[in-house]
C-alpha cells in the first residue's frame, strides 16, 4: 500500500469541491466540502476511455511496422491529453498482419504495468465485414472476407481481445457470433450492410454493440426499415458514437444521444495517425492524400468524402456538451461510466470516481461546465501531466 495523495476539483455540474484520495492502487476516499466559489475550480473527472483508437499524433496501430514501442507512445501521449484507458483498434488486413499487431500490444502490456492499465483490451474492427463501398468505409476490400469463429480464436491466443466489429449479412453470421461470444469476446455490429432482420438475429446471437453507428454504412438507404433504425430501437445494443462534429449531424448525434442515453452509448474518437498533427495535407499508406482542416475535419484531398477521424475524445465530450441538450455531466459520461461499464470485467471500477476504482483522474481548465484543456492527469496513480 502506497502513500495516499489527492486531487480537488469540482464535478461537472456540481457545486461543492470533492477531493479523491487516492494511492498507486486505488481510490481509497472521496471528500465533499462546501465551497464559496466553485467556479474558481478545475473541473474534475476520472480519466476518459476510448474504446475506438486507430492512432494518434503519428503513431499508427495499423502500420505493417507497429512496435511494442508505437503502442507505448501512444498510451502516453493519450495519457497526456486526459484519455488514461484506450482500446487500440486493429482494422481489416491480412491475418499475418493482425496477428503481429496483437503481438506488438501484448508485449507491451506485459513489458509496462501503466500500459497494461491504460489498455484494458483491444478492439479488432473488420475483417469480416460488408466489401460493399459506402458500408466498408476505408477498410481494405482485398483483405476482406467471411466471418470465421475460428480465425478470432487463434487471435485470441495472442493478446486480450474484447471486442470483435463485424457485419451480420450472412446465413451462417448468428452460429459465428454465437461462437465468439463463448470465446469470452463481445460483438459489435458494424460496417454493414445487413436487413434489420439479419440484425435482429445478430442481436439475438449475442452481439450487443453497434460500432460507430450511423457510420460505416451505405450513404443511401430506404427511409424505413433500415439498419440504423433497427439498431437504435434496440435495447439490448449499446451503441459507439463519433461525436466529433464532422461524422453525424448535430441532429442526428442529438436524436441517437436521446435513444441510448444515458446507460447504452458511449463516445469513440475512431482517432487515426494524422489526430493531433497540425492541419495540411498527408500521404497515407491506404487512402493517398488527406487533408486535415483546423476544424479536425479529414478528409481526400478534393472529394467531400471523410477518410477517418481526427478529433480526440475530449473534443467529442465538448461536442456533446455544447452542441446538444445534453449536459456537461451527461457528456463525461459518455466517456468514462459507460465505457468503463463495458471493461469492467476487466478492470473493475473504470470510469468512475469512487472508492475501490481505479485512481485515473484529470483536472480540466473550467470555463462554466465548458470542458477546457487538461491540466492534470494522473494514471494509474501516477502524475503523467
Ligand atoms: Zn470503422
Amino acid at each position: 500500500m502506497t502513500h495516499a495523495r489527492s486531487v480537488s476539483g469540482r464535478l461537472p455540474g456540481g457545486e461543492a469541491a470533492v477531493t479523491v484520495h487516492y494511492t498507486d492502487e486505488a481510490i481509497v476516499a472521496v471528500d465533499t466540502a462546501p465551497t464559496e466559489s466553485p467556479e474558481s475550480l478545475p473541473l474534475l473527472t476520472a480519466g476518459l476511455i476510448d474504446l475506438q483508437v486507430n492512432g494518434y499524433a503519428g503513431l499508427d496501430i495499423n502500420s505493417a511496422y507497429v512496435s511494442a514501442e508505437t503502442v507505448a507512445e501512444l498510451s502516453d501521449r493519450l495519457a497526456r491529453i486526459g484519455v488514461t484507458s484506450w482500446a487500440p483498434t486493429v482494422i481489416t488486413a491480412d491475418e499475418a498482419r493482425i496477428l503481429h499487431a496483437l503481438h506488438q500490444i501484448d508485449l507491451a502490456r506485459s513489458t509496462d504495468p501503466l500500459v497494461r492499465a491504460a489498455v484494458p483490451m483491444v478492439h479488432v474492427e473488420g475483417p469480416f465485414i460488408s466489401d460493399r463501398d459506402g458500408a466498408r468505409g476505408v477498410h481494405d476490400p482485398a483483405s476482406i472476407r467471411p466471418l470465421d469463429a475460428d480465425e478470432v480464436e487463434r487471435w485470441a491466443a495472442h493478446g486480450p481481445i474484447g471486442l470483435v466489429t463485424v457485419s451480420p449479412h450472412t446465413d451462417d453470421a448468428p452460429d459465428h457470433i454465437a461462437r465468439i461470444r463463448a470465446l469470452g469476446i463481445e460483438v459489435a455490429i458494424g460496417h454493414t450492410h445487413a436487413s434489420p432482420e439479419q440484425i435482429r438475429r445478430a442481436v439475438d446471437a449475442g452481439a450487443r454493440y453497434s460500432t460507430h453507428l450511423g457510420n460505416g454504412i451505405p450513404p443511401m438507404l430506404p427511409r424505413h426499415p433500415n439498419p440504423i433504425w433497427t439498431q437504435l430501437a434496440d435495447d439490448r445494443l449499446t451503441t459507439g458514437i463519433i461525436a466529433d462534429g464532422h461524422h453525424l449531424p448535430a441532429e442526428v448525434l442529438e436524436v441517437m444521444l436521446r435513444a441510448k442515453t444515458p446507460a447504452r452509448a458511449f463516445l469513440v474518437s475512431d482517432l487515426t495517425a494524422i489526430g493531433g498533427l497540425a492541419p495540411g495535407r498527408y500521404e497515407t499508406p491506404v487512402g493517398g492524400q488527406v487533408e486535415l482542416e483546423e476544424s479536425g475535419r479529414l478528409s481526400y484531398v478534393g472529394t467531400e468524402m471523410l477518410a477517418g477521424a481526427a478529433s480526440t475524445l475530449v473534443d467529442g465530450v465538448r461536442t456533446v456538451a455544447t452542441g446538444t441538450t445534453f449536459s456537461l455531466a451527461d457528456a463525461v459520461g459518455l466517456a468514462t461510466t459507460v465505457p468503463g461499464s463495458i471493461v469492467a470485467g476487466r478492470r473493475p471500477g473504470l470510469g468512475r470516481l469512487s472508492i475501490g476504482s481505479p485512481p485515473d483522474l484529470v483536472l480540466w481548465e473550467a470555463d462554466g461546465d465548458n470542458l477546457g484543456e487538461s491540466v492534470t492527469v494522473v494514471q494509474s496513480g501516477r502524475m503523467v501531466s
